[in-house]
């Protein structure tokens, strides 16, 4: 058996990275287990850009938890000294009653947030990057922006690393046994042991821990970078990040930004295929283009131009799409972060507060009735 540690951390992406750093900023003596190396493009954290902002169309509950993310995410700059976070402004739009303007317009409102409201005319004028119908409104929020999810991921295993955490990559955890006092991690490396644990696998959770299988549904999901006919519209500056409603649900989308040409989209409800994270189909087909460019012809002014760069990713939905957040039913000394769904990576650093809080026996500082697993008794 090797060596011994307060918590191990399964799993080290953008969750387990964040759980990582903050439980080693409180002295704690933290194992992190990653299958592969740190940053991969296997999991759900990846893909140059992932959307940051205050208003939650999902529920006013996550906006102290973005309010909270915000800082920290300031914080984990400021200690590693590189940009994560991007401020370029958030659009959410849609018809006035539906859930993407509705949802984010009442959780800006209930959470007294600065906002916007734009009308049709409005958000032409201010925004040419996007052709919407008449009947749409917008929210406009300045404090939205882009998070560059690799980077996110270094910065918070780096910063774990400085405040003393073990990081061990290539190491698969094949088995979990929780003991009355302890819980013995196997890896194909080597054993492992610590008085706590904390699950972070992303997609793979259910693999590992087979009793959340029927609560945890990973979901292959596509995003493409497009040329506009006028670039300048689509730029930092002038596009902000935006959540658009369709009937088909909807998209979401960035301004071109870092290594890629062109903005991207993609969309949380992508072709609606489910299944165990390794046995999806992977790769970028004609099916995932047209059913990206059904957005770009519609919605984006002039933005239907040459796909330039795609890539296919994987999220973990549970039936109601909140998070999990809590203490395993059966075992004390393991804990559950999983379930992030399409618009997780936001949150991070706040839910490696919040996992190291619940860890540690002490109650987090926010309300989390909404990611108790005993809600899907
Ligand atoms: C295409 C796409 C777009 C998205 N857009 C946004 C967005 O704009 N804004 C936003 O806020 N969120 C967005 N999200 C959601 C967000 O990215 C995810 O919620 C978040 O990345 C989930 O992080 P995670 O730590 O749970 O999973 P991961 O980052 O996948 O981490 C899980 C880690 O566990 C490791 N692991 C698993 N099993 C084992 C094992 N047995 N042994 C050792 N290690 C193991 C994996 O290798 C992996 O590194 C998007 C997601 C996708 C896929």
């Amino acid at each position: 058996m090797s060596k011994n540690y307060d918590v191990i951390v399964v799993g080290v992406g953008g969750m387990g990275s964040s759980i990582c750093y903050h439980l080693a900023k409180r002295g704690v003596k933290t194992l992190g287990i990653e299958q592969y190396g740190i940053s991969h493009t296997y999991g759900s954290s990846f893909g140059d850009s992932r959307i940051f902002r205050l208003s939650q169309f999902a529920g006013a509950e996550y906006v102290p938890l973005a309010i909270r993310a915000k800082d920290l995410w300031a914080e984990l700059e400021d200690y590693s000294n590189e940009k994560v976070l991007t401020t370029t402004g958030g659009l959410d739009a849609g018809p006035d009653d539906g859930p993407i303007f509705s949802g984010a317009l009442k959780s800006s409102q209930e959470s007294g947030l600065d906002h916007e409201v734009l009308d049709a005319n409005e958000l032409k004028r201010r925004f040419p990057a996007f052709n919407l119908p008449s009947h749409y409104k917008g929210i406009y929020q300045k404090d939205a922006g882009i998070i560059v999810p690799e980077r996110a991921v270094v910065a918070h295993t780096r910063a774990a690393m400085q405040h003393g955490a073990t990081i061990t990559t290539y190491a698969t955890v094949k088995k979990i046994e929780p003991n009355v006092n302890s819980v013995k991690v196997t890896t194909d490396k080597g054993c492992y042991e610590a008085e706590k644990l904390v699950m972070s696998g992303g997609p793979w959770t259910g693999e590992i821990l087979p009793e959340l299988k029927q609560i945890l549904t990973p979901e292959r999901g596509c995003v493409g970078w497009f040329t506009g006919d006028k670039p300048e519209y689509f730029q930092v500056g002038t596009m902000p990040i935006c959540i658009i409603d369709d009937e088909t649900g909807s998209f979401y989308g960035f301004p071109e930004f870092g290594a890629r040409l062109g903005f991207k989209i993609g969309t949380n409800i992508h072709l609606k295929e489910y299944g165990k994270n390794d046995e999806l189909r992977r790769g970028f087909d004609q099916t995932d283009e047209e059913r990206l460019r059904h957005y770009t012809k519609k919605y984006m002014n002039k933005g239907n131009g040459v796909l330039t760069t795609a890539s296919d990713c994987v999220w973990t939905l549970t039936p109601d799409e909140h998070f999990i957040l809590d203490v395993h039913p059966n075992y004390p000394n393991i804990s559950i972060a999983a379930g992030f769904s399409g618009y997780g990576f936001k949150f991070c650093p706040v839910i490696g507060e919040i996992m190291a809080d619940i860890a540690l026996g002490k109650q987090p500082s926010f309300d989390l009735n909404l990611h108790k697993l005993s809600r899907f008794n």
